[in-house]
Order: C-alpha cells, then structure tokens, then sequence
C-alpha cells in the first residue's frame, strides 16, 4: 500500500435544513489503496458524511484530494471519485443496463468505441456480462446494486465511496457482494452497519458516533471490543461472539472468515 493520502476531510461540519446537525467537526486521511470502513449505528452521520465528501450536500470545511481542496460539484477531478448510493434506484434511471452503464463515460465525451469497452469491462467487473439489454428496473435487488456499482466502475474512478453496499442482500447476494469489494483495486471507503462485512474488508475502521469519530483501529482491535462497541450503540457481532464462544483463535488469520 502506498503511504500518499488520497483524500483528507478536515473540520467537516453539517446541518440539514431542518436544524439537525449531522456533522460536528470530521477529520479522516485516507490513503491511496486502503479500505476504510466506518461504521456506527443508525443516525450517526455516516451516509452524511459520503454524500457531504461526494460534494452532494454543501459541508463546511474541506476535503481535499491528492492534497489539493476539492471545489464545487462541477470540479473535474470528482470523475475521480465514484458514488455508490445506498438505494440502487437513486442509481438507475436508463431504459437498459447498458444506457446506465455507459452515461458517465459519455458524459465525460469519450468516444462511442471507448464508451461500450467500459460498459462491457464494468458489467464483467461485477458478473453482469450479457445483461446489456435488460431493464435495470425488472432486475433483483441485488443484480440492480451490482449494475449501480457498474455505473461508477464504467468512469475508471480511483476512489470508491460506498454507502451501506450490503444492505437488503440476501446472504447469497451478500456475499457476492463482499467478494465482489475484496476484489477491487481502488481505494474504498464504506458506510455500514454490517460489522462482519466490515471485518472481511476493512483495512481501518473508523468508529462514528453522534456526527464524530469517535475511535479508529484496526479490524481485529474495534470489532472485538465490545465495551467500546456498546459504548457507543453497536453490538459485539455474531461471528466474534462465536469465535469466543469456541475458543477459536482466528481473529489473528489474516485469511479471515471464509477460511
Ligand atoms: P447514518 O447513515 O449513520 O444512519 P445519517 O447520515 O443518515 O446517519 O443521518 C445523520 C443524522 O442526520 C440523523 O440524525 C438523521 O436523522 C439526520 N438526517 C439524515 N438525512 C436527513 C435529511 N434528509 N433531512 C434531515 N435530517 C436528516
């Protein structure tokens, strides 16, 4: 891994119209090729704190990228940086698979050729080769999340902002979708209340609570906490208790779950 920080949040601050403030003052470094996963409970600003660093809600403070502040939507260098909403459907909104697929490239005004390679190594990507001519719309929910994820992949982006990517799979689906993330290159960072997703992926996670990081660490150090855990409204999970339960050492396997 690469020690250059792609993106750096500083003083991240936030409050929807309605007078809820859902950011109080985020710092964060990531760095090229790192997974970072932040997870918290319900309503602790995670999906804010995405939407706010994709530039969508207008935050105070900066984000910057490759060290430099990243300015307004229309800044070029956000094609860099992909958004994977958590509602597909946010997503979709072509007649076919492939119309959704190939709109950011076109928009970026790359040639009909360029534009169709995308597509088809995107929807390759995620295990949707031939589904071109389907209607997003009349896929499962968890072939539409892979299209959505198809449509972000097609712009080449080197970093991937990913918001609750497990959310409403079944286990099947689930796991598709975890595998699918271990295999992919870019730098991520995840939203997520899926604390075992978060151990297979994650190479940090960050503990938010209340609109703030609260605590970050390693996988192996957060996830099996439960003290800070419960501290700050999330459970121990299941597969730790089970690990504990069993004595099992495999906390230290780097191999992780599937092992
Ligand atoms: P999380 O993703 O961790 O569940 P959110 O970022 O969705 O948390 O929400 C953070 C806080 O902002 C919550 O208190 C939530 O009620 C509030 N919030 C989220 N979306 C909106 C919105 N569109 N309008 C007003 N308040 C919102």
């Amino acid at each position: 891994m690469s020690a250059e920080k792609i993106l750096q949040v500083k003083g991240l601050r936030y409050r929807y119209p309605e007078g809820q403030e859902a950011l109080r003052g985020v710092d964060l470094e990531i760095l090229e090729g790192e997974t970072l996963v932040i997870v918290g409970p319900n309503g602790a600003g995670k999906s804010t704190l995405l939407l706010c660093m994709a530039g969508l809600y207008p935050a105070e403070g900066t984000v910057l990228y490759r060290g430099e502040p990243l300015r307004g939507l229309q800044d070029p260098r956000r094609l860099e940086i992909g958004f994977l909403f958590q509602n597909p459907d946010d997503q979709l909104f072509s007649l076919t698979v492939f119309e959704d697929v190939a709109f950011g490239p076109r928009q970026m005004g790359l040639p009909e050729e360029e534009v169709a390679r995308r597509v088809r190594e995107a929807l390759e990507r995620v295990g949707l080769s031939g589904f071109e001519d389907r209607s997003p719309h009349h896929l499962s929910f968890g072939e539409k999340r892979r299209v959505a994820l198809a449509t972000v992949l097609s712009m080449q982006p080197r970093v991937l902002l990913l918001d609750e990517p497990t959310s409403n799979l079944d286990p099947r689906s689930r796991r598709r979708f975890v595998d699918l993330m271990r295999n992919l290159g870019q730098t991520k960072i995840l939203a997520t209340h899926d604390l075992e997703a978060a151990y297979e992926v994650a190479d940090r996670v960050i503990l938010f609570y209340q609109g703030r990081v609260v605590h970050q660490g390693p996988p192996q150090e957060v996830l099996f906490d439960r003290d800070l855990l419960e501290r700050y409204g999330l459970e121990l999970p299941f597969f730790v208790q089970f690990l504990e339960e069993t004595g099992d050492a495999r906390k230290d396997s780097p191999s992780r779950l599937s092992s």
